[in-house]
């Protein structure tokens, strides 16, 4: 209720110092508010611990928080009594056991976090009953889908666990953008599907063009010179990344390195190291580079070929302009690529072909697509974003019709 928000508001302000919430942080915070279970699927740092913790201050009873990793527990503990919230951690890996426990059963506790492995221990259950609850949260919550990246079994015992309380609403969190983990999650935590709440994923500084290629050097220098901050280019193999590389150097006159995994470990560690602390670099690399880079003032990332999906495409892209201000994600295509990565697709176990084909194909309808790039990115995530960014290619300068026809021709001939 708008009641319940205003009080939300001013815990926000006054318990946790934030001046507004984020977007997606408000919904979720009000469905369990209004005790609705949920599933809030939100990128990394788009902040989800908010959502159980502002709850857990202001409902009755104590917050259970399931979390897998007992360091990320105690970095969290640190910060939500760092903000005066009552909180505590029960793993083997602490000593006060017997005072968390009386805080717990005098309901002198908002937070309670525990590793997953307690949930199948019948004591648990038990202690848990002896004082009122407020909400289950389960964060990392893709953990309990074999689907997921990061299977725990011990994530199975949480539901008999949940449904012991059946009243107690229920909070999973996760990042994962997969449609048939985020569906696994729902059914193995027992959470309506009209509990999924999807958002966070726009990244409206970055300008997307994907066009196709016809000069890939020409296009490239332009690119760089309108640039001058560090960038990113993506090619398909370690020659194209070495080749690339050296004409780029020569013709732009920027600082430009390679990287792939033929180079040696200290070679790409040393290259790495210079992107990083560099503010004009030019970085040449297969998709090897860039997987937990911390480097929030990436002005560009361009592709040169195709990406092997849109999850791919998204996850590339959003390595530029983590600071916020404008930045390009320029896609530069060819018939042939599609040709070549259907190619290799033919060439996999039978049983991935089928998944990594229908990946393809909608990456090549993003290729394709006459209207707005964000919108199907957005929607391939579950969001539901408006029809027009007015940052993107195709709706900065809409393209004709005929143009597209020919494009569409390209791409079923390929
Ligand atoms: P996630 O778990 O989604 O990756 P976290 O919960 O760790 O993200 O939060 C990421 C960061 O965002 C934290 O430093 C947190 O304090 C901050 N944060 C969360 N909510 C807000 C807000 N409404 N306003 C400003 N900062 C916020
Ligand atoms: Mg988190």
């Amino acid at each position: 209720s708008s009641a319940n928000l205003e009080r939300a508001r001013t815990t926000l302000r006054e318990v946790f110092g934030f001046e507004s919430f984020r977007m997606v942080q408000e919904q979720v915070v009000g469905r369990v508010l209004g005790g609705q279970s949920t599933l809030a699927v939100m990128p990394t740092g788009a902040g989800k611990s908010l959502t159980y913790q502002l709850p857990a201050v202001m409902l009755e009873g104590t917050c259970v928080v399931i979390s897998p990793l007992i360091a990320l527990m105690h970095d969290q503990l640190r910060s939500a009594r760092a903000n005066g919230i009552r909180a505590a951690t029960l793993t083997s890996a602490d000593a006060d056991w017997r005072e968390t426990q009386d805080a717990f059963r005098a309901g002198a506790l908002d937070l309670l976090y525990v590793a997953p492995e307690r949930a199948s221990q019948p004591q648990f259950r038990d202690f848990l009953s002896a004082a009122p609850l407020a909400l289950f949260a389960v964060d990392e919550a893709h953990c309990v889908s074999e689907w997921g990246h990061d299977f725990r079994p011990d994530y199975r015992q949480l539901r008999p666990l949940m449904d012991a309380f059946g009243d107690v609403p229920r909070l999973a969190l996760t990042a994962t953008a997969d449609l048939r983990t985020r569906g696994d999650i729902l059914g193995q935590l027992g959470i309506p599907d009209d509990g999924l709440v999807i958002s966070g994923f726009d990244r409206p500084n970055i300008r997307y063009t994907i066009r196709p290629r016809d000069n890939l050097s020409r296009q490239l220098e332009r690119l760089v010179d309108e640039q001058p901050g560090p960038g990113i280019v993506y090619a398909g193999t370690r020659k194209k990344v070495e080749d690339l590389a050296t004409s780029l150097a020569r013709s732009t006159g920027r600082p430009v390195l390679p990287y792939h995994a033929g180079l040696p470990a200290e070679q790409r560690a040393a290259n790495q190291a210079e992107f990083v602390a560099s503010e004009d670099m030019v970085m040449v690399a297969t998709i090897a580079f860039g997987m937990g880079i911390d480097k929030p003032d990436v002005r560009f990332v361009a592709h040169a070929g195709v990406p092997k999906s849109i999850e791919a495409y998204y996850q590339e892209t959003g390595r530029a302009g983590r600071d916020g201000d404008p930045a390009e994600a320029v896609m530069l295509w060819s018939a042939g690529d599609f040709a070549t990565a259907r190619m290799r697709i033919g060439e996999l176990d039978e049983a991935r072909q089928m998944g990594e084909r229908q990946r393809l194909d909608g990456l090549a309808a993003l290729v394709e697509a006459a209207t707005c790039r964000r919108a199907i990115l957005l929607r391939h995530f579950g969001e539901t974003p408006s029809e027009s960014c007015g940052n993107c290619d195709n709706c900065l300068n809409p393209p004709q019709v005929l143009e597209v026809t020919e494009l569409a021709q390209k791409l079923l001939s390929a």
